[in-house]
């Protein structure tokens, strides 16, 4: 493990929320709550005035209703978060050249690779200016986590939220964990946690107590002995720039979450029998099985395992997913899963992705989120063209967006990100005069031809009070866990 807090980890904070209260200046302050407005919807994101109530993500919505009956509910709108994350990305990007995405508002990135860090400082400091450049780029806000791998990075992430920064020193690591809930470790969910909690375990120094081979009795060998390893904090994963992985994959975005355990065994060892096709089609074997799950929250997590040599043996792959997949939490549901195997000779051929390209689903291509969403909406006819949360324009009174349809009614507020809080409006749901709009951007930006004008960079920034990172305090306290 290096020797210097130069791994990254940014999490911007309750961003699908956030993105909706920087669009809608009647809703700052307010409970905000993003998700599946339809029957089995869940929260994809709770506004931290949301989570006051006890609305988080993964929560059924009739539930987060009961909690929160005034909270705003609004359905994703996926393609705008979208593009808000590709202009953080390309901050990140600036970075390092190895940077890891997790799902739209996460990812890690190697500063050291990028040359932009390599001591306790200079991450320090990369770090608070990447925050402050979030901040006038895009107007929200992001925590980030700076440590010596990536699992405590990403500790040190969740321990700075909300709009934070949190240095883990190394040397301090294992103190650090000591106190902390199981749940703070990487793969450890409910039903883990409760798995662990049953047998007197509820503590990270209860596991390195416990011993590995207690661990892995309890849990099985994948899981526990990478928990093992985690709770001593040995973690040496690379952090991975996707472009750079060359793999054989394949995998399924499902309309509905699946929440079924057996169901989602089935679905991984058909995807892996995909994969052993497409792998035998190429000619190519691959030693490194990769499973990826994508779960409600869009959080996505991917594990791998290394075998001696390379295989394209349909048992031996089928065998390493489904060990893979003992190790994933899936309560909550799982909208995608993937199956792949990497490690591939050199002679691969050049162009794996482009053929695999006619097919229905190909690896580390864009993930169509927004067509998922689509999916959870139940077909209520004035729901669906009105979907509250999206933004619309009418002829006389100008952009707004939905607060809420119904009875041949929409009703509208008109404000814009740059207004003040808007005025209510009720139309007929076929009203002429009302069209679907797009969203507009939360940062005016510079004059045309590409880059910011440097002025209004500087001047957000200046704008913004100087927030001191804080450092870490040594208490303990297992970290909330909230997404995206
Ligand atoms: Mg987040």
């Amino acid at each position: 493990m290096r020797t210097a807090p130069t791994i990254l980890h940014l999490d911007m904070d309750a961003f699908f929320a956030s993105v909706e209260q920087a669009s809608k200046p009647s809703l700052r302050g307010k409970a905000v709550v993003v998700g599946g407005l339809g029957p089995r919807g869940v929260v994809a994101t709770a506004s931290y005035e949301a989570r006051v109530f006890g609305v988080h993500s993964a929560m059924p919505m009739g539930q987060a209703r009961r909690l929160a009956p005034n909270a705003a509910y609004l359905v994703p709108r996926f393609n705008f978060y979208r593009s808000i994350s590709e202009r953080v990305m390309e901050l990140l990007r600036a970075l390092s050249p190895l940077v890891e995405p997790l799902s739209l508002d996460e990812a890690f990135v190697d500063l050291e690779a990028g040359g932009v860090a390599w001591d306790e400082r200079s991450a320090r400091l990369a770090g608070v200016k990447l925050r402050a450049d979030i901040r006038a780029v895009t107007g929200l806000t992001g925590s980030v986590g700076l440590a010596a791998s990536k699992m405590l990075a990403k500790i040190a992430s969740e321990e700075a939220k909300p709009d934070g920064l949190v240095v883990i020193e190394p040397g301090t690591e294992r103190a650090m964990l000591a106190p902390m809930s199981v749940r703070t470790l990487p793969g450890v969910g409910p039903a883990t946690g409760d798995h662990l909690r049953r047998a007197g375990i509820t503590t990270v120094e209860e596991i390195v107590e416990a011993g590995e081979d207690e661990l892995v009795r309890l849990l099985g060998k994948a899981h526990g002995h990478g928990l093992h390893a985690m709770a001593l904090a040995r973690d040496d994963r690379p952090v991975v720039a996707e472009r750079e992985t060359k793999s054989v994959s394949v995998e399924d975005t499902y309309d509905v979450d699946i929440h079924d355990r057996t169901r989602v065994g089935l679905e991984v060892q058909r995807l892996a029998e995909r994969c052993v096709r497409r792998l035998r089609g190429a000619g190519l074997s691959g030693r490194t099985i990769v499973l990826k799950v994508r779960r409600y929250d869009f959080s996505t997590l991917t594990r791998s395992e290394t075998l001696r040599g390379p295989t394209d043996d349909p048992g031996v792959i089928r065998e390493a997913a489904a060990r893979l997949l003992d190790s994933v939490d899936t309560t909550g549901g799982v909208r995608l899963l993937g199956v792949g195997v990497s490690g591939l000779a050199d002679y691969t051929q050049e162009d794996l992705f482009a053929q695999a390209a006619g097919e229905r689903a190909v690896a580390e291509g864009p993930v169509e989120e927004h067509a998922v969403a689509a999916a959870e909406e139940q077909p209520s006819l004035a729901e669906r063209r009105w979907p509250a949360g999206h933004d619309v324009r009418h002829a006389e009174f100008g952009h707004g967006w939905v607060q809420g349809s119904g009875l041949g009614r929409v009703t509208v507020r008109f404000e814009t990100p740059d207004s003040e809080p808007g005025r209510v409006r009720t139309f007929r749901v076929d009203d002429p005069d009302l069209e679907a709009a797009d969203p507009l951007p939360l940062v005016l930006r510079g004059t045309e031809g590409g880059d910011e004008a440097p002025g209004t960079a500087a001047q957000a920034v200046s704008s913004v009070p100087a927030s001191l990172p804080k450092s870490w305090s040594g208490s303990g306290g297992g970290a909330a866990t909230s997404r995206p």
